[in-house]
């Protein structure tokens, strides 16, 4: 192997700057000549291949988004957009991709693999931390540490005003950023998409509450259980009380990366190298237990995560 690539792919999250650094520095310590590709699939398309050293991730490390950039390119699921992309891209002489984003771009890194041909490594790399083969993917600490950030400070203008707030969080499918802000700030009530839930029963337990003394109620809601202001209109008609909205939006995407998602980044862009140096192909490295391991790039039947059931427990016990 001389020449691998890299890319970050689908929706940015903080440390990917750290996962680029690692994985260009790996390889460089290991003799390789590293290729960048900008703005994810469709830098394919485009050719924006371009040489990266050491030298060229300096600076990089602490900085949130990513460098690369990237790009929703969903042509790229179509074999037939993928195809005439091929040429153009044996021609740059790659050995090894390194593809750090979401279970989409793995998809696309599965792709790459096994119809070009090229071996592939993926690096989780999304604030959604739903993908399995991974405790924590890399933007997921920094987007959560954020979000409770956010609602430490709105928890205190509602405790003053004895207010209900709807506070919309990020997750289209998974409630994974959700229910660890409803965890760590002590919210009320935790909307998430994997659960059903009933807009009355939630006002039962928050009257409940007021009437057992509490001064405030903080419903954290995941993007794709419901926005915040359907959950407000619908509790307004049954509850005779203040409620306010808030929407995190992409406040929780950005920022500079935290201790921890840049340290998961640092290990994971080394394995990842390590694992095309060691022959390893259509896998990606993750986290499990505080040890990396590789599991298969695309999982035959992925499946909620066994620790969101553990969180909506406790959640259910401490709010
Ligand atoms: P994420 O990687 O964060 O999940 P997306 O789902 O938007 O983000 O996927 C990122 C990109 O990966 C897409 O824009 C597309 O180029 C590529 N991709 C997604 N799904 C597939 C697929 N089934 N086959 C090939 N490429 C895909």
């Amino acid at each position: 192997m001389k020449r691998i690539a890299v890319m970050t792919s689908g929706g940015d999250s903080a440390g990917m700057n750290a996962a680029v650094r690692a994985v260009v520095r790996g390889a460089c310590a290991q003799g390789l000549e590293v290729l960048g590709i900008r703005e994810g699939f469709m830098g394919l398309v485009h050719e924006h291949f371009f040489p990266m050293d050491a030298n060229s991730v300096g600076g990089i490390l602490h900085r949130g988004g990513t460098e690369l950039r990237t790009f929703r390119y969903p042509d790229f699921a179509k074999p037939e957009c993928r195809q005439p992309l091929r040429e153009a891209f044996l021609a740059q002489g790659i050995d090894g991709l390194v593809v750090i984003g979401g279970d989409g771009s793995f998809r696309g890194a599965h792709c790459i693999d096994t119809e070009w041909n090229v071996p592939t490594v993926g690096i989780p790399a999304t604030i959604d931390n739903d993908i399995e083969g991974t405790d924590f993917s890399i933007g997921f600490d920094t987007a959560l540490n954020i979000a409770v950030d956010c609602v430490d400070k709105i928890r205190d203008t509602a405790t003053s005003h004895g207010r209900i707030f709807c506070i919309e969080v990020m997750g289209r499918a998974s409630g994974m950023l959700a229910i660890t802000t409803g965890l760590c700030c002590g919210a009320e009530e935790v909307l998430i998409p994997e659960h059903p839930f009933d807009i009355n029963e939630i006002c039962t337990r928050i009257d409940a509450g007021y009437d057992r003394g509490k001064k405030h109620a903080i419903l954290i809601i995941a993007e794709g259980a419901a926005s915040a202001s359907e959950i407000a209109t619908g509790m307004r008609l049954i509850l005779d009380r203040e409620i306010r909205v808030a929407v995190l939006g992409h406040i929780q995407r950005g920022g500079e990366p935290t201790a921890f998602d840049r340290i998961l980044a640092s290990r994971l862009g080394i394995a990842a190298v390590q694992q095309l140096l060691g022959g390893k192909r259509d896998v990606m490295v993750g986290l499990i237990g505080g040890e990396i391991f590789a599991t298969p790039l695309v999982k035959e039947s992925p499946s909620v995560r066994v620790i969101l059931g553990e969180y909506v427990k406790l959640q259910q016990i401490l709010h």
